[in-house]
Protein backbone atom coordinates (compact mmCIF):
# COMPACT_ATOMS: atom_id res chain seq x y z
CA UNK A 1 0.00 0.00 0.00
CA UNK A 2 1.63 3.41 -1.02
CA UNK A 3 2.05 5.88 2.23
CA UNK A 4 -0.77 8.31 3.27
CA UNK A 5 -0.87 12.04 2.00
CA UNK A 6 -3.26 13.09 4.83
CA UNK A 7 -1.99 15.07 7.90
CA UNK A 8 -3.95 14.57 10.58
CA UNK A 9 -4.74 17.00 13.63
CA UNK A 10 -2.63 16.91 16.85
CA UNK A 11 -1.09 14.68 15.44
CA UNK A 12 3.07 13.75 15.55
CA UNK A 13 3.38 11.51 12.68
CA UNK A 14 6.70 10.78 13.54
CA UNK A 15 5.68 9.35 16.66
CA UNK A 16 2.40 7.37 15.40
CA UNK A 17 3.27 6.33 11.73
CA UNK A 18 0.12 4.05 11.18
CA UNK A 19 -2.91 5.05 12.57
CA UNK A 20 -5.73 2.64 12.83
CA UNK A 21 -8.46 3.27 9.54
CA UNK A 22 -12.22 3.22 10.78
CA UNK A 23 -14.62 2.18 8.38
CA UNK A 24 -17.97 1.81 10.30
CA UNK A 25 -19.76 3.87 12.99
CA UNK A 26 -22.55 2.32 15.33
CA UNK A 27 -23.85 3.76 18.51
CA UNK A 28 -21.36 4.20 21.14
CA UNK A 29 -18.83 2.13 18.95
CA UNK A 30 -16.03 2.68 16.18
CA UNK A 31 -15.23 -0.41 14.11
CA UNK A 32 -12.14 -0.40 12.46
CA UNK A 33 -11.52 -2.06 9.19
CA UNK A 34 -10.20 -5.26 10.33
CA UNK A 35 -12.92 -5.45 12.17
CA UNK A 36 -11.95 -3.99 16.30
CA UNK A 37 -14.77 -2.19 18.36
CA UNK A 38 -13.36 1.07 19.61
CA UNK A 39 -15.92 2.44 22.84
CA UNK A 40 -15.52 5.53 21.50
CA UNK A 41 -15.54 6.96 25.45
CA UNK A 42 -14.78 10.69 24.22
CA UNK A 43 -17.79 11.19 21.75
CA UNK A 44 -15.09 11.85 18.89
CA UNK A 45 -13.74 14.80 20.13
CA UNK A 46 -16.95 15.71 22.51
CA UNK A 47 -18.89 15.59 19.32
CA UNK A 48 -21.48 13.04 19.65
CA UNK A 49 -24.29 13.06 22.02
CA UNK A 50 -26.75 10.39 21.38
CA UNK A 51 -24.68 7.85 19.63
CA UNK A 52 -23.49 7.68 16.26
CA UNK A 53 -25.66 7.47 12.98
CA UNK A 54 -28.56 7.85 14.88
CA UNK A 55 -31.31 6.84 12.15
CA UNK A 56 -33.67 9.81 13.17
CA UNK A 57 -30.55 12.34 11.64
CA UNK A 58 -29.35 9.45 9.46
CA UNK A 59 -32.94 9.90 7.75
CA UNK A 60 -32.77 13.52 8.18
CA UNK A 61 -29.59 13.98 6.02
CA UNK A 62 -30.68 12.02 3.13
CA UNK A 63 -34.20 13.73 2.82
CA UNK A 64 -32.95 16.71 2.73
CA UNK A 65 -30.41 15.58 0.01
CA UNK A 66 -33.73 15.04 -2.15
CA UNK A 67 -33.99 19.04 -2.65
CA UNK A 68 -31.21 20.98 -0.97
CA UNK A 69 -27.39 20.78 -1.22
CA UNK A 70 -25.59 24.49 -0.57
CA UNK A 71 -26.98 27.92 -0.83
CA UNK A 72 -25.37 30.82 -0.84
CA UNK A 73 -26.58 32.63 2.48
CA UNK A 74 -26.01 36.20 2.10
CA UNK A 75 -28.80 37.66 0.11
CA UNK A 76 -31.01 34.27 0.40
CA UNK A 77 -32.32 32.20 2.60
CA UNK A 78 -33.63 28.33 3.24
CA UNK A 79 -36.77 26.69 5.11
CA UNK A 80 -33.80 24.32 7.18
CA UNK A 81 -32.05 27.23 8.31
CA UNK A 82 -35.28 29.49 9.15
CA UNK A 83 -36.70 26.30 11.57
CA UNK A 84 -33.88 25.52 12.78
CA UNK A 85 -32.68 29.03 13.83
CA UNK A 86 -36.58 29.62 15.20
CA UNK A 87 -36.17 26.22 17.26
CA UNK A 88 -32.94 27.25 18.74
CA UNK A 89 -34.41 30.55 19.98
CA UNK A 90 -36.75 29.10 21.31
CA UNK A 91 -34.92 26.54 23.42
CA UNK A 92 -31.84 29.04 24.27
CA UNK A 93 -31.49 30.58 27.55
CA UNK A 94 -34.41 34.00 26.93
CA UNK A 95 -33.02 36.85 25.40
CA UNK A 96 -30.87 35.21 22.69
CA UNK A 97 -33.30 36.07 19.66
CA UNK A 98 -30.71 36.20 16.66
CA UNK A 99 -28.79 33.34 15.32
CA UNK A 100 -25.71 33.52 13.01
CA UNK A 101 -24.48 30.53 11.53
CA UNK A 102 -21.24 29.39 10.51
CA UNK A 103 -19.22 25.91 10.31
CA UNK A 104 -17.41 25.21 13.19
CA UNK A 105 -16.39 25.72 17.47
CA UNK A 106 -13.66 28.01 16.20
CA UNK A 107 -15.72 30.36 13.56
CA UNK A 108 -18.56 30.37 16.06
CA UNK A 109 -16.36 31.85 18.73
CA UNK A 110 -14.82 34.34 15.87
CA UNK A 111 -18.33 35.68 15.24
CA UNK A 112 -18.85 36.44 18.62
CA UNK A 113 -15.74 38.29 19.25
CA UNK A 114 -16.19 40.60 16.11
CA UNK A 115 -20.29 40.54 17.26
CA UNK A 116 -18.74 42.05 20.78
CA UNK A 117 -16.55 44.28 18.72
CA UNK A 118 -19.05 45.72 16.30
CA UNK A 119 -21.60 46.16 18.67
CA UNK A 120 -19.47 48.67 21.04
CA UNK A 121 -18.04 50.43 17.81
CA UNK A 122 -21.53 50.81 16.20
CA UNK A 123 -23.32 52.14 19.70
CA UNK A 124 -20.67 55.19 19.88
CA UNK A 125 -18.31 53.98 22.32
CA UNK A 126 -15.53 51.47 21.01
CA UNK A 127 -13.88 49.01 23.14
CA UNK A 128 -11.95 46.57 22.03
CA UNK A 129 -10.21 44.76 25.17
CA UNK A 130 -11.46 41.01 25.64
CA UNK A 131 -11.35 39.31 28.74
CA UNK A 132 -10.48 35.28 29.36
CA UNK A 133 -10.18 33.33 31.82
CA UNK A 134 -7.15 31.45 32.50
CA UNK A 135 -7.17 27.70 31.47
CA UNK A 136 -9.37 28.36 28.44
CA UNK A 137 -9.68 26.71 24.82
CA UNK A 138 -11.58 28.49 22.26
CA UNK A 139 -10.14 26.99 18.88
CA UNK A 140 -7.45 26.95 16.84
CA UNK A 141 -7.66 30.22 14.85
CA UNK A 142 -5.63 33.05 15.30
CA UNK A 143 -8.21 35.26 16.89
CA UNK A 144 -9.26 32.31 19.31
CA UNK A 145 -6.18 31.12 19.96
CA UNK A 146 -5.11 34.82 21.30
CA UNK A 147 -8.63 34.30 23.49
CA UNK A 148 -7.21 30.66 24.72
CA UNK A 149 -4.53 29.97 27.11
CA UNK A 150 -1.17 30.30 25.95
CA UNK A 151 1.06 27.38 26.06
CA UNK A 152 2.61 24.34 23.83
CA UNK A 153 0.05 24.50 21.50
CA UNK A 154 0.37 28.13 19.82
CA UNK A 155 3.68 28.83 20.99
CA UNK A 156 4.90 29.18 17.58
CA UNK A 157 2.16 31.78 16.52
CA UNK A 158 2.57 33.98 19.65
CA UNK A 159 4.24 36.97 17.38
CA UNK A 160 0.38 36.94 15.20
CA UNK A 161 -1.93 36.65 19.04
CA UNK A 162 -3.41 39.84 20.28
CA UNK A 163 -3.34 40.50 24.12
CA UNK A 164 -6.15 39.89 26.46
CA UNK A 165 -6.83 40.06 30.10
CA UNK A 166 -6.72 37.18 31.69
CA UNK A 167 -8.57 36.33 35.08
CA UNK A 168 -7.36 33.32 36.86
CA UNK A 169 -9.77 30.01 36.96
CA UNK A 170 -12.17 30.19 40.32
CA UNK A 171 -10.05 26.87 41.40
CA UNK A 172 -11.85 26.15 45.23
CA UNK A 173 -10.26 28.15 47.91
CA UNK A 174 -9.41 31.09 45.08
CA UNK A 175 -12.83 32.09 43.99
CA UNK A 176 -12.91 35.73 45.10
CA UNK A 177 -9.18 36.06 43.45
CA UNK A 178 -11.38 35.56 40.05
CA UNK A 179 -14.02 37.71 40.63
CA UNK A 180 -11.97 40.64 42.24
CA UNK A 181 -9.62 40.22 38.74
CA UNK A 182 -12.27 40.46 36.79
CA UNK A 183 -14.04 43.45 38.74
CA UNK A 184 -10.76 45.15 38.43
CA UNK A 185 -10.40 44.59 34.39
CA UNK A 186 -13.70 45.95 33.93
CA UNK A 187 -13.40 49.02 36.21
CA UNK A 188 -12.40 51.49 33.39
CA UNK A 189 -15.38 50.69 31.17
CA UNK A 190 -12.96 49.44 28.59
CA UNK A 191 -13.53 45.63 27.93
CA UNK A 192 -15.92 44.66 24.95
CA UNK A 193 -16.55 41.35 26.46
CA UNK A 194 -15.58 38.40 28.90
CA UNK A 195 -15.50 35.16 27.10
CA UNK A 196 -15.87 31.91 29.32
CA UNK A 197 -16.40 27.91 29.12
CA UNK A 198 -19.36 27.75 31.14
CA UNK A 199 -18.86 24.96 34.24
CA UNK A 200 -15.68 23.34 32.75
CA UNK A 201 -12.59 24.18 30.83
CA UNK A 202 -12.70 21.39 28.30
CA UNK A 203 -8.70 21.19 26.17
CA UNK A 204 -7.84 23.15 29.37
CA UNK A 205 -8.13 19.65 31.53
CA UNK A 206 -11.87 19.19 32.33
CA UNK A 207 -11.48 22.16 35.19
CA UNK A 208 -14.56 22.59 36.67
CA UNK A 209 -15.88 25.32 38.82
CA UNK A 210 -19.58 25.98 40.21
CA UNK A 211 -22.35 27.79 38.94
CA UNK A 212 -22.56 30.36 41.35
CA UNK A 213 -19.35 31.69 39.69
CA UNK A 214 -20.68 31.86 36.44
CA UNK A 215 -23.75 33.66 37.81
CA UNK A 216 -21.16 36.27 39.71
CA UNK A 217 -19.17 36.95 36.53
CA UNK A 218 -22.54 37.62 34.68
CA UNK A 219 -23.34 40.21 37.61
CA UNK A 220 -20.06 42.18 37.36
CA UNK A 221 -19.99 41.89 33.70
CA UNK A 222 -23.30 43.97 33.38
CA UNK A 223 -22.39 46.20 36.20
CA UNK A 224 -19.49 47.46 33.60
CA UNK A 225 -21.73 46.76 30.77
CA UNK A 226 -19.13 44.10 29.53
CA UNK A 227 -20.69 41.73 27.07
CA UNK A 228 -20.83 38.23 28.23
CA UNK A 229 -19.62 35.78 25.68
CA UNK A 230 -20.65 31.95 26.67
CA UNK A 231 -18.80 29.32 24.72
CA UNK A 232 -20.92 26.17 24.98
CA UNK A 233 -19.13 24.40 21.86
CA UNK A 234 -18.33 22.13 24.37
CA UNK A 235 -20.76 21.87 27.13
CA UNK A 236 -23.98 22.63 25.26
CA UNK A 237 -26.20 19.79 24.27
CA UNK A 238 -26.45 18.11 27.92
CA UNK A 239 -22.99 17.54 28.45
CA UNK A 240 -22.84 19.30 31.37
CA UNK A 241 -26.68 17.48 32.76
CA UNK A 242 -28.70 20.22 31.27
CA UNK A 243 -29.20 21.56 27.66
CA UNK A 244 -26.86 24.46 27.89
CA UNK A 245 -24.93 24.59 30.97
CA UNK A 246 -25.61 28.73 31.62
CA UNK A 247 -28.96 26.86 32.70
CA UNK A 248 -27.57 26.01 36.07
CA UNK A 249 -26.11 29.18 36.66
CA UNK A 250 -29.65 30.88 35.65
CA UNK A 251 -28.15 33.52 33.31
CA UNK A 252 -28.87 33.91 30.15
CA UNK A 253 -25.60 35.34 28.47
CA UNK A 254 -24.91 38.08 25.74
CA UNK A 255 -23.43 35.94 23.05
CA UNK A 256 -23.76 32.16 23.14
CA UNK A 257 -21.71 30.08 20.74
CA UNK A 258 -22.08 26.15 19.90
CA UNK A 259 -21.59 23.67 17.65
CA UNK A 260 -20.15 19.82 18.52
CA UNK A 261 -23.49 18.65 19.68
CA UNK A 262 -25.80 20.69 17.25
CA UNK A 263 -26.32 18.10 14.62
CA UNK A 264 -25.45 15.40 17.10
CA UNK A 265 -22.04 15.16 15.96
CA UNK A 266 -22.85 13.84 12.85
CA UNK A 267 -21.75 16.97 10.70
CA UNK A 268 -20.19 20.59 10.84
CA UNK A 269 -22.33 23.40 11.55
CA UNK A 270 -22.05 26.05 14.38
CA UNK A 271 -24.83 28.97 15.24
CA UNK A 272 -23.46 32.13 17.35
CA UNK A 273 -26.54 33.70 19.47
CA UNK A 274 -27.27 37.05 20.13
CA UNK A 275 -29.21 39.35 22.07
CA UNK A 276 -31.78 41.99 20.39
CA UNK A 277 -29.11 44.77 21.17
CA UNK A 278 -26.20 43.41 19.78
CA UNK A 279 -28.12 42.47 16.66
CA UNK A 280 -29.64 46.09 16.83
CA UNK A 281 -26.70 47.79 17.29
CA UNK A 282 -25.69 46.18 13.20
CA UNK A 283 -29.08 47.56 11.93
CA UNK A 284 -29.10 50.04 9.90
CA UNK A 285 -29.88 51.61 6.47
CA UNK A 286 -26.20 52.93 6.77
CA UNK A 287 -23.98 49.69 5.03
CA UNK A 288 -20.47 50.37 6.99
CA UNK A 289 -22.56 48.84 9.85
CA UNK A 290 -23.29 45.52 8.46
CA UNK A 291 -22.14 42.64 10.09
CA UNK A 292 -19.55 41.97 7.86
CA UNK A 293 -18.87 37.90 8.53
CA UNK A 294 -19.31 34.96 5.90
CA UNK A 295 -18.16 31.59 5.34
CA UNK A 296 -19.22 29.62 1.94
CA UNK A 297 -20.86 26.96 4.14
CA UNK A 298 -22.79 29.01 6.34
CA UNK A 299 -26.01 27.44 7.14
CA UNK A 300 -25.95 24.28 4.93
CA UNK A 301 -29.08 23.02 4.55
CA UNK A 302 -28.21 19.31 5.06
CA UNK A 303 -26.27 20.62 8.64
CA UNK A 304 -29.41 22.24 9.38
CA UNK A 305 -31.32 19.17 8.73
CA UNK A 306 -29.47 16.93 10.56
CA UNK A 307 -29.55 19.63 13.75
CA UNK A 308 -33.47 20.36 13.25
CA UNK A 309 -33.48 15.86 13.65
CA UNK A 310 -31.15 15.89 16.96
CA UNK A 311 -33.74 19.19 17.92
CA UNK A 312 -36.49 16.51 17.36
CA UNK A 313 -34.87 13.84 19.49
CA UNK A 314 -34.38 16.36 22.32
CA UNK A 315 -38.15 17.12 21.70
CA UNK A 316 -39.55 13.21 21.24
CA UNK A 317 -36.75 10.85 23.30
CA UNK A 318 -36.30 11.31 26.49
CA UNK A 319 -32.69 12.47 25.95
CA UNK A 320 -32.74 14.50 29.08
CA UNK A 321 -33.60 11.04 31.11
CA UNK A 322 -30.82 9.27 29.46
CA UNK A 323 -28.75 12.30 30.26
CA UNK A 324 -29.29 12.21 33.77
CA UNK A 325 -28.98 8.66 34.37
CA UNK A 326 -25.65 9.21 32.46
CA UNK A 327 -24.71 11.54 35.05
CA UNK A 328 -25.61 9.28 38.05
CA UNK A 329 -23.52 6.65 36.72
CA UNK A 330 -20.70 8.76 36.26
CA UNK A 331 -20.51 9.79 39.68
CA UNK A 332 -21.26 6.74 41.12
CA UNK A 333 -18.28 4.69 38.78
CA UNK A 334 -15.50 7.60 39.43
CA UNK A 335 -16.08 7.81 43.36
CA UNK A 336 -13.97 4.74 44.27
CA UNK A 337 -10.41 6.80 43.03
CA UNK A 338 -11.22 9.45 45.52
CA UNK A 339 -9.42 7.76 48.06
CA UNK A 340 -7.17 5.77 46.11
CA UNK A 341 -3.31 7.81 46.55
CA UNK A 342 -2.50 7.28 42.57
CA UNK A 343 -5.24 9.67 41.35
CA UNK A 344 -6.63 13.55 42.38
CA UNK A 345 -9.30 16.08 41.77
CA UNK A 346 -11.98 13.06 41.20
CA UNK A 347 -14.61 15.21 39.80
CA UNK A 348 -17.91 15.11 37.57
CA UNK A 349 -20.02 17.99 36.20
CA UNK A 350 -23.05 16.08 34.81
CA UNK A 351 -21.91 13.29 32.06
CA UNK A 352 -18.41 14.19 32.06
CA UNK A 353 -16.07 12.92 34.74
CA UNK A 354 -12.44 13.42 34.93
CA UNK A 355 -9.35 12.38 37.04
CA UNK A 356 -5.80 13.92 37.10
CA UNK A 357 -2.92 10.31 37.52
CA UNK A 358 -0.32 11.38 39.69
CA UNK A 359 2.36 11.33 37.32
CA UNK A 360 6.39 12.63 37.14
CA UNK A 361 5.13 15.56 35.00
CA UNK A 362 1.70 16.98 34.44
CA UNK A 363 0.68 19.00 31.43
CA UNK A 364 -0.54 18.44 28.16
CA UNK A 365 2.87 16.85 27.02
CA UNK A 366 3.10 14.84 30.62
CA UNK A 367 5.22 11.67 29.01
CA UNK A 368 2.66 9.47 30.42
CA UNK A 369 -0.60 10.86 27.91
CA UNK A 370 0.69 8.87 25.11
CA UNK A 371 1.47 5.47 26.69
CA UNK A 372 -2.00 5.92 28.91
CA UNK A 373 -3.67 6.49 25.18
CA UNK A 374 -2.26 3.41 23.52
CA UNK A 375 -3.02 1.23 26.93
CA UNK A 376 -6.67 1.93 26.60
CA UNK A 377 -6.35 1.51 22.78
CA UNK A 378 -4.94 -1.89 23.27
CA UNK A 379 -8.41 -2.36 25.20
CA UNK A 380 -10.82 -1.14 22.35
CA UNK A 381 -11.29 2.08 24.24
CA UNK A 382 -10.85 5.13 22.69
CA UNK A 383 -10.03 7.33 25.59
CA UNK A 384 -7.00 10.88 24.50
CA UNK A 385 -6.12 11.84 28.18
CA UNK A 386 -5.47 15.93 28.14
CA UNK A 387 -1.66 15.00 29.44
CA UNK A 388 -2.14 13.12 32.56
CA UNK A 389 -5.42 14.01 32.95
CA UNK A 390 -7.85 11.50 32.05
CA UNK A 391 -11.94 12.33 31.46
CA UNK A 392 -14.57 9.88 30.34
CA UNK A 393 -17.43 11.83 28.01
CA UNK A 394 -19.46 9.30 26.53
CA UNK A 395 -22.44 9.33 24.18
CA UNK A 396 -25.02 8.89 25.88
CA UNK A 397 -26.08 5.79 24.55
CA UNK A 398 -23.53 4.35 26.86
CA UNK A 399 -24.40 1.63 28.75
CA UNK A 400 -23.66 0.74 32.39
CA UNK A 401 -21.65 -2.29 31.41
CA UNK A 402 -19.51 -0.52 29.15
CA UNK A 403 -18.49 2.47 31.42
CA UNK A 404 -17.46 -0.53 34.07
CA UNK A 405 -15.72 -1.68 31.52
CA UNK A 406 -13.56 1.57 30.93
CA UNK A 407 -13.49 2.30 34.94
CA UNK A 408 -12.16 -0.85 35.59
CA UNK A 409 -9.03 0.02 32.65
CA UNK A 410 -8.25 3.41 34.70
CA UNK A 411 -8.45 1.66 37.82
CA UNK A 412 -5.14 -0.11 35.72
CA UNK A 413 -2.97 2.65 34.85
CA UNK A 414 -2.11 3.09 38.06
CA UNK A 415 0.29 0.88 37.24
CA UNK A 416 1.65 3.17 34.24
CA UNK A 417 1.70 6.25 36.33
CA UNK A 418 4.66 4.54 38.51
CA UNK A 419 6.71 3.76 35.49
CA UNK A 420 6.81 7.57 34.80
CA UNK A 421 8.25 9.01 38.17
N1 LIG B 1 -14.63 26.13 22.01
C1 LIG B 1 -14.54 25.08 22.83
C2 LIG B 1 -14.97 25.24 24.26
C3 LIG B 1 -14.07 23.86 22.35
O1 LIG B 1 -13.96 22.82 23.19
C4 LIG B 1 -13.70 23.75 20.99
C5 LIG B 1 -13.19 22.45 20.38
N2 LIG B 1 -12.77 21.48 21.18
C6 LIG B 1 -13.80 24.88 20.18
C7 LIG B 1 -14.29 26.05 20.71
C8 LIG B 1 -13.39 24.84 18.74
O2 LIG B 1 -14.28 24.07 18.01
P1 LIG B 1 -13.84 23.49 16.58
O3 LIG B 1 -12.80 22.47 16.83
O4 LIG B 1 -15.11 22.90 16.04
O5 LIG B 1 -13.37 24.64 15.76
Amino acid sequence: MSRSAVWHPFTQHALEPVLPTIARTDGAYLETRDGRRILDAISSWWVITHGHRHPKIMDAILNATETLDQVIFAGLTHEPAEQLASALVAMAPAGLDWVFFSDSGSTSVEVALKMALGFHRNSGAPRSRIVVMEHSYHGDTIGTMSVGARGVFNAAYEPLLFEVDAIPFPAAGRIQETLDAFERVTRDRQAAALIVEPLVLGAGGMLMYPAWVLAELKRLAERSETLFIADEVMTGWGRTGTLFACEQADISPDILCTSKGLTGGSLPLAATLATDAIFHAHYSTDRTRTFFHSSSYTANPIACAAALANIGIWKEEPVAERVAALSRMQSEKIVRFSDNPRFENVRTTGTIAALDLRAGNAGYLAEVGPRLRAFFLHRGLLVRPLGNVIYVLPPFCVTPHELDRLYASIDETAGLASGSR
